[in-house]
């Protein structure tokens, strides 16, 4: 169980725990500290509603969460037709992504 003072913050969830760990890492190499919670959600809990059980990124000061807010709509604001296609496992990743976030293929020209 992960419990801290201060004032936490959701910046970004996603059904798919590949693309919520992906920006958890763009938000890190920006110098972001994060925190993944419901990371291992999903199996075994169907007691709870699909929307209960996303993994979630959160961050943990108003001045990070600013900054995270800024990345993390810069990735999802992006215009629909942006997506590439994995040259080898097939897998849509979004345009922010360099590399495939299924297989960590680089992205093609
Ligand atoms: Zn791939």
């Amino acid at each position: 169980m992960w419990e801290m003072g201060g004032a936490i913050k959701l910046v970004y969830t996603h059904e798919n725990i590949a693309i919520a760990s992906n920006i958890q890492s763009i938000l890190e190499a920006a110098g972001i500290e994060t925190v993944l919670k419901n990371e291992y959600s999903g199996a075994g809990r169907g007691e709870l509603g699909v929307f209960d059980t996303w993994p979630e990124v959160w961050v943990c000061s108003d001045t990070m969460y600013e900054k995270a807010r800024r990345i993390v709509d810069s990735i999802t604001e992006l215009p629909e037709g942006a997506e590439w296609r994995c040259q080898r496992c097939g897998e849509e990743n979004g345009a922010a992504f360099c590399v495939c976030w299924y297989c960590q293929s680089a992205k093609p020209d």
